[in-house]
């Protein structure tokens, strides 16, 4: 016997008959004899259009950011994995499983106060462990906890992922199964490059880099919980046959495990391709080159919630003024290039330039910190295509280039090729 935490995201319970898909994975490892606990999502397309609702009321008055209210946005992004959860655990008591819903605030996970961005600080696994003794199905709603303040708290798109990582770690799961529309982590996002590749395993390292540069089948936070609390997380599909042979496997089900580098016999150089669409770039041009400048521009775009992505500065001709290049996303431009507006007497540029509908690649592989000639490769390869890069940054395992938005899948075919990705 085992304990297993299945997490099924938006696509696979978009729909009544997909949740009932979603409650035979369920019961054949309930029929196996494991402990089994559920986290899901909302149904696919659901949490968007929430937001969306929220967007268009009216702003809060004299308020410059965030526009609306945290805590309401919370109370209503959550509702939807309030309806799967409900729902999902109908359908199992309809198959002969004794199943119980479960919100945020009953288990409870307990958050931080940052509401709509907010992380797990701790969760009580004691009563999901009285359920399984029980052998009754805990079916948790991802995405929510509760704050200090006693409000619903949501943990960022993508959140649920991180809700399950985090159960799994609380109640010592030995195994936690991401559930998705795709069977695993692909060497880029198979909807851009067909010929992209099935990994069997992945470091965590490289998932953590994959995740934050836009692969987003795993919310970053959750591959940081599994790396820190050593969760055996496995990322597969729920769109096969529940019954399909191996599906049960216990150790080895089909999908992709993240794991620890040691665990990865063949490490290839170059492991994967990310990359996130909607991308703005902002330059200042001529800013004083004194300390403190960066803090200035910086700190404001951090208190205004926006997220600051590549950053770039030039060093100075003569040691007085500079150039500083920044990306954030595209929906964060206006409001960035309003704060910047205000801060122009304290840093003390000459203007601000700014592009949008940018895409930034990034090239991903644990093997690059010993390899050179890595980024030669890309830059080649980009060129031999006249895709032109606006900035680079890097690390020692990744690559990031910013280029035109209308070449993102160009540039992400154009590198999975080129480091060998298409072939097996
Ligand atoms: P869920 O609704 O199950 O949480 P997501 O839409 O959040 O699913 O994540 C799954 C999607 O992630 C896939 O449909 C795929 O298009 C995308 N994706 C991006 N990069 C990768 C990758 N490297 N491997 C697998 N999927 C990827
Ligand atoms: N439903 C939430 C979202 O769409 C959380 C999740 O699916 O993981 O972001
Ligand atoms: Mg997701």
């Amino acid at each position: 016997m085992a304990r297993i935490v299945m997490k099924f995201g938006g696509s696979s319970v978009a729909d009544l008959d997909r949740i009932r898909n979603v409650a035979r994975h369920v019961k054949r490892e309930v029929d196996a004899g494991h402990q089994v606990a559920v986290v899901v999502s909302a149904m696919a397309g659901k949490t968007n259009e929430l937001v969306g609702w929220v967007q268009a009321m009216p702003m809060v008055a004299g308020a410059s950011a965030p526009l609306y209210d945290a805590r309401e946005y919370d109370a209503i992004v959550a509702s939807g994995e309030q309806v799967t959860s409900g729902l999902l655990a109908i359908a199992l008591q309809s198959m002969g499983v004794d199943a119980r819903s479960w919100q945020g605030w009953q288990i409870p996970v307990k958050t931080d106060n940052a509401h709509a961005a907010a992380r797990i600080l701790e969760i009580d696994g004691s009563e999901l462990i009285r359920r399984f003794e029980m052998g009754q199905v805990a079916v948790v709603a991802g995405f929510q906890g509760i704050s200090p303040d006693n409000r619903l708290a949501t943990l960022g798109r993508g959140g649920s992922d991180t809700s399950a990582v985090a159960i799994a770690a609380a109640v010592k799961a030995d195994r936690c199964d991401i559930y998705t529309d795709v069977d695993g982590v692909y060497t880029t996002d198979p909807r851009i490059e067909p010929k992209a590749r099935r990994m069997k395993k992945i470091a965590f390292e490289e998932m953590l880099e994959m995740a934050s540069l836009g692969a987003k089948v795993l919310q970053v936070r959750s591959v940081e919980l599994a790396m820190v609390h050593k969760v055996r997380t496995f990322v597969r599909s729920s769109f096969v046959d529940p019954d399909a042979p191996g599906m049960g496997d216990l150790i080895d089900p089909p999908g992709t495990l993240i794991c620890d580098e040691e665990e990865i016999v063949e490490q290839e150089v170059v492991t994967g391709i990310a990359y996130a669409k909607d991308e703005a770039q902002i330059s200042l041009r001529r800013l004083a080159d004194r300390p403190g400048v960066s803090a200035a521009i910086f700190g404001p775009l951090a208190d205004a919630y926006i997220n600051v992505d590549m950053i770039v500065q030039n060093i100075s001709e003569d040691g007085s003024r500079t150039d500083m290049t920044f990306t954030v996303p595209t929906s964060d431009a206006e409001k960035a290039l309003a704060v910047l507006e205000g801060q122009k007497q304290v840093v003390g540029y000459d203007v601000v330039q700014s592009e949008s509908g940018l895409a930034k690649v990034s090239v991903i592989g644990i093997g690059m910190r010993s390899h050179a000639g890595v980024a030669a490769t890309a830059f080649k390869a980009l060129a031999e295509k006249s895709i032109n890069i606006k900035a680079i940054t890097t690390s020692e395992i990744k690559i990031s280039i910013l280029i035109d938005g209308a070449y993102a899948e160009l540039a992400v075919r154009t590198l999975h090729s080129v480091y060998g990705l298409d072939k097996s």
